[in-house]
């Protein structure tokens, strides 16, 4: 949807954005959290680079936040108070520097570093070193004069102090910026009390402190306990103040509070070990952040670096991995588990969340569809945290289009499994194949498993399964692996010599071709073939298990409904933990290079071959260790043209650079 329509889609993030950052800046009444709003801004960032003719001057992404309120004198900032560029991995923060290498070359670069506050940026103005004045940053060239509110900021001092080497900045005009913050104890304790008077608890310190500094009676704001950390210092002469650790030295000796934690580094790694040792502790600061401000130390060259929109180029903001983001359903795939239950995955478009990417979650059952009123083109908030499995949160309904439907799940399931029928008992949430017990799945899997074309697994036949799972020692495909010779002993149907060779059998069977692990699991619609192209296209299960719906089309016979089908049985949360437990079990499927001299080579053939049959070109392809595909894709090494290609294969070879030949050609390279 993003892809095709971007002038819609540009128009309702903006139109959306607008509104949050209306209700965050203007009402401090924030409806979405930081990272939601982030994730959009993120994707309408990269329609708008793509499409630079769709951006417009009210975008989000052209205006610095803040809006004014009213009921303030307005001030004009002497230098712009501007954003940063946000940042979120290593990657982007070498990329900056690459840019600022070309900008200024050959300058030895220092960077300096500090903790991001979440707060109101403030910029204090001292005359002669007494504090005459407190502007917000406003749209960044006019803010709002709220002097008298932050007097009553016990931590701003009302006359700067004079230390050693520092005099001079008691002279004259002193502007020192910063962020008001309410520090964690402090809103903890606030809300406390207001438990306690039976109030409505505040939503969060950075909005509080917000709405607090835009009170407009100072004793209200008196009473709520805020405080002020610095982090930029400015004299009338630029050239007083030589680096950013200057600025943050000559703070302290003026008594204001700055943080201790910044520091100055001379490679890009240890600012990242920084950023590192900070997302450890960052918890316990006083003060809540997301982030760390880099810069470049030396400030004459943060000032020829210059600006571009709202941001300066000498600085960006790094911030920490989110556990929240938004991305859009592309399809809503059904998985039957060996209990028969019918599991609903959704389908995304890639989206990084808390630091991996999530391409698909569980949706768990009819019900938790209709509780979320998920459909098909949905923005949907995706959540995450540490290793708990993503989650569809929410859905973001304005950005729904218009066209959507509620999802039937019943369709969906006549749709995607026309030969099964399903049941709901009672007041199960699952629907489940009809007539079909739990262990009858199960036994037909683990059968399936060890048969001939799969692993292969001697004397474990229908009967010795039947056995194992009635006798509750088999309780999934995995389990296999954990039965001891004992446990054998126990069923009528053993004796010493066939335990033992039941046993060594399956463990024999611990690192089996990836082609045959593949079919073993007995995934719907992929057959022998299937299983060997897959394998020798991802070489592992991990690979197979992180693809995307497109990736799966590019191999031969793999449509739509087999792409959904292997998809749906990796993302259902049984099969995951099945896998798991086949790992820590010892089983490791191995892939085994193939030989031959088409290896590595994709091969598409087109129309009629007047010497072979489609298959037996296949066939002769995958003899000599090359791959036959369906479909041209950008790894395609050459389309077979069997008379005239079609304009649109000839386009996408062209695409992507691929060799075009004919029979002719063909023929020689499968010979010579
Ligand atoms: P930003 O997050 O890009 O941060 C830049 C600001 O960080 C600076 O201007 C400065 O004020 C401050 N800062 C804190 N510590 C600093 C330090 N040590 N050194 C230098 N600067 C420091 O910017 P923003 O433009 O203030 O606001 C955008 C933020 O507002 C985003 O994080 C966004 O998530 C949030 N927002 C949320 C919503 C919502 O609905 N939840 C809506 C709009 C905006």
């Amino acid at each position: 949807m993003t892809r095709h329509q971007p002038e819609k889609r540009v128009a309702e993030l903006r139109n959306l954005l607008n509104q949050y950052s209306y209700e965050y800046h203007v009402l401090d009444a924030p409806t979405v959290s930081d990272a939601v709003y982030d994730s959009l801004f993120g994707e309408l960032k990269k329609i708008e680079s793509e499409h630079p003719e769709l951006v417009t001057s009210d975008s989000p992404t052209q205006r610095v936040g803040n809006e004014l309120k009213g009921g303030f004198a307005k001030v004009e900032h002497r230098t712009r108070m501007l954003s940063l560029n946000d940042v979120f991995d290593p990657e982007e923060v070498r990329a900056w520097v690459v840019r600022m290498d070309k900008l200024l070359p050959g300058h030895k670069r220092e960077f300096f570093a500090d903790v991001k506050m979440d707060g109101l940026a403030c910029a204090l103005i001292y005359e002669d070193g007494v504090f005459v004045q407190a502007i917000t940053r406003g749209d960044s060239y006019v803010g709002e004069d709220v002097t008298n509110n932050v007097r009553t900021i016990a931590n701003v001092p009302l006359r700067l102090r004079a230390e050693k080497g520092y005099e001079h900045f008691l002279q004259r005009r002193t502007e020192i910026r910063g962020e008001i913050v309410m520090l964690k104890k402090d809103f903890d304790a606030l809300n406390e009390q207001r438990r306690a008077d039976g109030e409505p608890e505040f939503a969060n310190p950075r909005n509080l402190a917000a709405g607090t500094i835009r009170q407009l009676d100072p004793k209200l704001v008196a009473a709520r306990p805020l405080h002020f950390r610095a982090y930029d210092l400015f004299r009338d002469d630029a050239d007083e103040i030589p680096t950013n650790m200057y600025a943050y030295e000559a703070l302290s000796a003026l008594g204001i509070t700055r943080n201790r934690e910044a520091s100055v580094f001379s490679s890009l790694d240890d600012v990242m070990k920084f950023v590192d040792h900070i997302g450890q502790i960052r918890h316990d600061l006083p003060f809540n952040t997301d982030g760390l401000v880099i810069k470049v130390n030396n400030r004459a060259q943060y000032r020829e670096l210059g600006v571009v929109g709202k941001q300066p180029r000498g600085a960006v903001a790094f911030k920490y991995a989110a556990e929240q983001a938004t991305t859009v359903v592309k399809d809503i795939v059904i998985s039957i588990g060996r209990t028969g239950a019918a599991t609903p995955v959704a389908v995304f478009d890639p989206v990084v969340v808390a630091g991996t990417t999530v391409r698909h979650a569980s949706l768990h059952n009819a019900d938790e569809i209709a509780r979320l009123d998920v459909r098909l083109g949905d923005t949907v908030v995706i959540f995450k945290a540490g290793d708990i499995i993503p989650q569809v949160e929410s859905v973001v309904t304005e950005l729904r289009p218009k066209t959507s439907e509620k999802f039937d799940y019943e369709k969906a399931l006549a749709e995607q499994y026309p030969e099964l029928e399903f049941e709901r008992q009672g007041k199960d949430v699952v629907y489940r194949v009809k007539g079909t017990s739990g262990d009858l799945i199960l036994k037909r899997s683990v059968e399936y498993y060890a048969s001939k074309g799969a692993l292969d697994i001697d004397t474990l036949g229908e009967k010795n399964v039947v056995a194992l799972v009635d006798a509750g020692l088999v309780r999934d495909v995995a389990d296999i692996y954990t039965l001891t010779v004992d446990d054998l002993l126990q069923l009528d149907r053993f004796a010493e010599i066939s335990a033992n060779k039941l046993i060594d059998a399956i463990q024999d069977k611990k690192n089996p071709p990836l082609e045959k692990f593949i079919l073993g699991l007995g995934i719907r619609h992929v057959g022998a073939q299937t299983a060997i192209d897959l394998a020798n296209k991802y070489h592992s299960i991990d690979a197979l298990q992180n693809t995307t719906i497109e990736e799966l089309e590019q191999v031969d016979g793999v449509g739509k409904v087999v792409a959904e089908s292997i998809l749906a049985w990796f993302a259902d949360e049984d099969n995951e933990r099945l896998l798991q437990k086949f790992d820590e079990l010892g089983v490791h499927p191995h892939y085994e290079q193939k030989t031959g001299k088409l290896v590595g080579q994709n091969f598409v053939v087109t129309g009629t071959l007047e010497s072979m049959g489609r298959d037996d070109a296949a066939d002769k392809i995958r003899a000599l260790g090359g791959t036959f595909q369906t479909n041209v894709a950008k790894d395609t090494t050459y389309l077979v043209a069997g008379g005239k290609v079609g304009a649109s294969k000839l386009k996408k070879a062209e695409a992507y650079g691929t060799k075009i030949i004919d029979e002719q050609a063909f023929l020689q390279l499968l010979e010579s």
